[in-house]
């Protein structure tokens, strides 16, 4: 393989910066020329190509987003389509595509695969939600910024003897909330894949004030349902003094932490490797500290599977 791709896609997550470098100055080490592709798979449909040398990569391992821009592109999901896409991979002699993003943008790759183009997916997303590693790129950084803003609402709600509710990212799945509630001692955590008892969660609070606690932090996945109702609702149950804080974006930005940096640069460097010894059609992935790699079709086909010991630990240790 003399040419390679490398795009990214779907949501954009810190750390995306540091794995296109990795995918760019491995390539070019090992005598393999890269081409960017800008702006996801509408970039790639529309013939959005430039070639990246090693000064390209340059100064943004420490930038959040990402330099090849990302975009939704739903058309992409038809075959004419995703043909157009390898049509115009073939136009710029590209032999092999590296695609960093989240589930969706695997699918892709999937669909590129089984026309027989070679791809290889490195998990870039912030909701820790892929099959085939214990970790994406990008979770580390969202958590410590959601630590960050827990930290501080922390403070306030004591002084005021509050209590607040924090809506955090995490459609289907709840490791942000779950991380980010036990790394930030949150009272109660709410996750997509556990239902929750509203007197329950009112009883824990109650029981909390009783043993003397100046304010409460609630953590809720945004799949689960609204802050801003689940607060209404406690507030009239309670009588507590209950704010609202829904964090959104600011959870995708900021600079990649280090262990983000790291994984990154192992994950992408690794998606050469796989595409330089002829093994397309792969999804790289992290498991014991151990890279690992698998096909890609297999992987789509597991489901994430959220650490419930984590979530029975957090419950005990917040009583
Ligand atoms: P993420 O990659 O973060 O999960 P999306 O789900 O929005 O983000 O997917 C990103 C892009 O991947 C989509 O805009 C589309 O171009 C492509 N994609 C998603 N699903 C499919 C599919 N089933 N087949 C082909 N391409 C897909």
């Amino acid at each position: 393989m003399k040419k390679i791709g490398v795009l990214t896609s779907g949501g954009d997550s810190p750390g995306m910066n540091p794995a296109i470098r990795a995918v760019v100055r491995k390539a070019i080490y090992h005598n393999v020329e890269v081409y960017g592709i800008y702006g996801g798979y509408s970039g790639l449909i529309c013939g959005n190509i430039k070639k990246l040398e090693l000064g390209s990569v340059g100064d943004i391992i420490h930038r959040g987003g990402t330099m090849l821009h990302s975009a939704r592109c739903p058309e992409f999901k038809t075959k004419d389509v995703q043909l157009k896409g390898i049509e115009q991979l073939n136009v710029h002699g590209i032999e092999g595509l590296v695609v960093i993003g989240g589930d969706g943008s695997y699918r892709g790759a999937k669909a590129l695969t089984e026309h027989g183009y070679p791809c290889v997916g490195v998990p870039g997303t912030i909701d820790n939600d892929i099959p085939g590693t214990e970790l994406t790129i990008g979770f580390d950084t969202a958590l410590n910024t959601v630590i960050d803003a827990v930290d501080k609402i922390r403070d306030t709600a004591t002084s005021h003897e509050r209590t607040f509710v924090i809506e955090v990212m995490g459609r289907d799945a709840g490791d942000i909330a779950l991380w980010a509630g036990l790394a930030g001692g949150a009272e109660t955590i709410l996750i997509p894949e556990e239902n929750y008892d509203m007197n329950e969660v009112a009883d824990r609070l109650r029981k909390g004030q009783e043993r003397g606690k100046k304010h409460s932090i609630i953590i809720v996945a945004e799949g689960v349902c609204s802050g801003v109702e689940f607060a209404k609702e406690l507030q009239e149950l309670t009588n507590f003094d209950t704010r609202v804080s829904v964090l959104g974006h600011m959870q995708r930005g900021g600079s990649p932490t280090a262990a983000d940096r790291v994984l990154a640069s192992r994950l992408g460097a690794r998606a050469v490797e796989l595409l330089i010894e002829g093994k397309g059609g792969r999804a790289v992935g992290i498991e014991n500290n151990q890279l690992v790699d698998y096909d890609i079709v297999e992987a789509l086909s597991r489901k994430h599977v959220l650490d419930l010991e984590l979530f029975k630990l957090s419950k005990e240790l917040s009583i």
